[in-house]
């Protein structure tokens, strides 16, 4: 049985009830997170709990728990959910007034809910052959940066993927990649990896920054800024990176061969850094 926390309290998660006049449900008014947790350990739970507090700010939400009291709930649903591996999310939102009107209500209190699901990482034959992809324009709107939980457009494009046969969509947005559907995409061209510079257009990936510090403390050649379009499809590599994907080699773009068609060779050297990392740093909590 999963257990979940909602508004103060802790119940089993099929129990778990909110208003049908909550924005989060009206109106996708909410902001979440997604923590990945290793040996029961949440990984990097500072960094997800910045990048809450910037979604929340970027919505005019105010946090309703600190640090400290968010740290409290979510080792508790570590510790009452089965799996030393799990993904916490945990999600807020505007709350339930009496009425469904755009403009924010003057006094209601935010709805927040956090849950646990097992963690599942990808099954080894994508990463030993690599993943299909499509691309697709970003349709989204210009505050990519904030993870809030109206994400219609993302769940759209996600879809054109698997209806696709791919495991995900690429996007592109007036000639440049911005990310994945739901993941941060970096090339590599001639040996140097290339990511696209964190602004309003993306998320800010906690295993973006992993990748880029993998990558910095093992001096492979690193160049963050804009990548264009062609230069994407013309990559020697291109990769997926997300907390529950990891690191993933994309080996087909809209039905063409990346490269050579096979997960390249920095690939697979970000990968054993990679898989390095979480058995000594991220199974530590660090
Ligand atoms: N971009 C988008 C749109 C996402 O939804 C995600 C998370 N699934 C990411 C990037 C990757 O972020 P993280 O590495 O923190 O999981």
């Amino acid at each position: 049985m999963q257990t979940a926390y909602l508004n103060g309290t802790l119940l089993p998660l099929a129990e778990a009830r909110v208003p049908a006049m909550d924005r989060g449900f009206l109106f996708g008014d909410g902001a979440y997170e997604v923590i990945p947790v290793y040996s029961r350990r949440p990984f990097r739970l500072p960094e997800h709990l910045h990048r809450l507090r910037h979604t929340l700010d970027g919505i005019r939400l105010a946090n309703p728990l600190d640090d400290a009291e968010w740290t409290r709930l979510i080792g508790e649903i570590i510790a009452r959910n089965d799996g030393e591996d799990q993904s916490v999310y945990l999600q807020i939102t505007r709350g339930a007034d009496g009425k469904r009107n755009h403009a924010f209500p003057a006094h209601v209190t935010p709805t927040v809910f956090i849950m646990s699901e097992p963690l599942v990482t990808p099954p080894p034959e994508q990463r030993d052959t690599g993943i299909a992809a499509v691309s697709a324009p970003d349709v989204r709107w210009l505050r990519c940066d904030l993870k809030t939980t109206s994400l219609l457009a993302n769940c759209l494009l996600r879809q054109l993927a698997v209806d696709t046969g791919c495991v995900e969509t690429i996007l592109f947005r007036d000639g440049f990649m911005t990310e994945g559907a739901a993941s941060n995409i970096f090339a590599v061209k001639a040996g140097v990896l290339l990511a696209p510079p964190k602004n309003h257009l993306m998320l800010p990936g906690i295993t973006y920054d992993v990748v880029l510090e993998l990558a910095a403390a093992h001096r492979l050649a690193c160049e963050v800024r804009d990548v264009a379009e062609a230069e994407a499809r013309a990559a020697d590599e291109l990769w997926m990176t997300s907390s529950t994907k990891e690191v993933l080699p994309i080996t087909l773009l809209d039905g063409r061969a990346i490269g050579t068609g096979t997960p390249g060779a920095v690939f697979r050297q970000m990968y054993a850094w990679y898989q390095d990392f979480k058995q000594t740093v991220m199974r530590g909590g660090g």
